[in-house]
């Protein structure tokens, strides 16, 4: 690797000068670079060149050439593509600790979080794909009704653009990378600018495990370049995670260009807390549902939903919740809420804090202010007697702010779950697992857990209403990045 950045201490400032095209550190077309900083201190953790259109023309070319390499990744059998999956989640296997300590340097994700995700799921679902490209037929042969037979043949479609957020990084990115390459797609990554130096990281896992040049490439630059690779003539299909907003703007360009696209976007998910469930027992995982990640995660139960004869009980234990956990450095393994990612990100979510209390929900605990005075950091925030038709129970914060709205009786709960424009994850929380699955299948979302959430590699995975369109992980995932061939005989 050119510009190696030497193994990580948390104050060591990791320069790069190069970019991962075609299995190679390359030269990037511009000077510039981007400045990546750390959540927690606000200093500068490293620095990536800016990619160009000259160098997304390269990555774009690089990944076409290794897609129509007559005897390369996309003709393989899933068996040998299987086994350089693996490989790479070895690599990524033995990089572990550099990648939860970059990715939580960078984003404010408590490292603790980030090594049992970003460090973590990446092999895991990559491990997943593997298996499952090597059970999963690519062809198949049905009696014909008309007459004959046909043979379904899979195939992949070509060069993946994989447009990533900064909240789970990595996690994301495998969500997209596992199945396409499974599939025997070329990709290129397109990570959001806070978040690229676990992505150079990665680059160094993917050139260790031998994945062929042009298989992976990897971008570093901002919403210009996303907009240019989704309207890119070299790419087949568009995978974005990322924005409400800018999924639209996407679907809208793909729109045009007839281009399939798979949009994992926002989210304003409910917890509904039934009268019958128990709550300190599930401490943790009430924690995880709606705090993960200090909130900056899209499937978070951040309306909580409680039954009116037990209102004051809920709002005592969140405001306990949050009282009781440890804010600090994302970095320190005792830290549960660290910092968001940004400074901009940190104002957005302390608007919606004065935004709450001007349109006169009540202020349980938490507040606009910090205690911190280095990095970006938002007290844990509770508000109590919030209308569910207000801003902060409609929109997306993306912080550590939940709203806890009473009902009364089952069929409000499911009604002020509902009543959102977004459906991607939720929860439902009760002792009685029958009564919960029904209040369950009600709920108008992608995904809900009962009595925890944690999305599962074999299960469909993605939103309804404006949280999205189209399925990741699963046996669907991996259909999102094949064409069906049907010839009939
Ligand atoms: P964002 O939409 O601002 O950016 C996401 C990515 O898109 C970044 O790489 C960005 O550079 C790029 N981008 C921005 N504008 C673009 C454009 N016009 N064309 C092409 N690319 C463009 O989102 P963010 O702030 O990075 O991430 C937070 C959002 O992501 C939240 O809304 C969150 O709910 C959502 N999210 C959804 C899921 C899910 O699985 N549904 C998971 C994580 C995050």
């Amino acid at each position: 690797m050119a510009n190696a950045a030497p193994a990580n201490t948390t104050n060591e400032v990791l320069a790069y000068d190069s970019l991962f095209i075609n299995g190679e550190w390359r030269k990037p077309a511009s000077q510039d670079t981007v400045v990546v900083t750390s959540a927690s201190t606000g200093q500068i953790m490293g620095r990536m060149p800016v990619s160009t259109h000259a160098d997304a023309d390269a990555a774009v070319a690089a990944a076409r050439r290794a897609f129509t390499d007559p005897t390369g990744w996309a003709t393989w059998e899933p068996r040998q593509r299987a086994r350089a999956l693996r490989r790479l989640a070895d690599e990524l296997d033995a990089r572990k600790d550099e990648m939860a300590r970059r990715v939580s340097g960078q984003n404010g994700m408590p490292v603790s979080t980030s090594i049992n995700f970003e460090a973590a799921v990446p092999a895991g679902v990559l491990r997943y794909y593997a298996a499952l490209a090597e059970q999963l037929p690519v062809e198949e042969t049905r009696p014909g009704v008309l007459r004959g037979t046909s043979l379904v043949h899979r195939t992949p479609l070509g060069v993946v653009a994989a447009i990533v957020p900064w909240n789970f990084p990595q996690t994301l990115t495998f969500f997209k990378l596992a199945p396409a390459l499974a599939a025997g797609n070329t990709v290129v990554v397109k990570p959001s600018t806070e978040t690229l130096l676990d992505f150079a990281l990665l680059a160094q896992a993917v050139a260790a495990a031998g994945i062929p040049a042009g298989v992976i490439n990897i971008l570093s630059s901002g919403r210009g370049l996303g907009a240019y690779l989704v309207g890119h003539p070299g790419v087949d299909k568009i995978s974005f995670t990322g924005s409400t907003a800018v999924g639209r703007e996407i679907a809208g360009r793909a729109g045009q260009l007839l281009r399939p696209v798979t949009l994992e976007l926002g989210g304003k998910s409910a917890a509904i807390i039934l009268d019958d469930a128990e709550l300190e027992s599930n401490t943790e995982e009430l924690f995880i549902a709606s705090l993960l990640n200090n909130g900056q995660t899209c499937f978070a139960s951040t309306r909580i939903l409680a039954p009116r004869n037990r209102y004051t009980e809920v709002v005592e234990f969140y405001k306990a919740l949050a009282e009781g956990s440890v804010v600090g450095d994302a970095l320190d393994p005792a830290t549960q809420i660290g910092p968001m990612v940004s400074a901009g990100h940190r104002d957005k979510v302390v608007s919606y804090i004065e935004r709450g209390i001007a349109d006169g929900a009540t202020l349980v605990t938490g507040g606009p202010t910090s205690d911190h005075e280095n990095g970006w950091f938002v007290r844990p925030t509770i508000f109590a007697d919030v209308d569910n038709s207000s801003a902060i129970a409609q929109e997306e914060i993306f912080g550590p702010v939940l709203s806890i709205i009473a009902y009364e009786g089952d069929d409000e709960a499911i009604r002020i779950a509902n009543d959102s424009e977004f459906g991607l994850g939720g929860t439902v929380w009760s002792t009685d697992a029958e009564r919960a699955a029904l209040i369950a299948k009600q709920v108008q979302t992608g995904t809900i857990g009962i009595n925890h959430y944690l999305p599962d590699f074999a299960a469909p995975y993605g939103g309804v209403k404006s949280s999205g369109m189209g399925r990741e992980l699963g046996p669907e995932g991996l259909a999102h990045y094949q064409q069906l061939h049907s010839i009939y005989i």
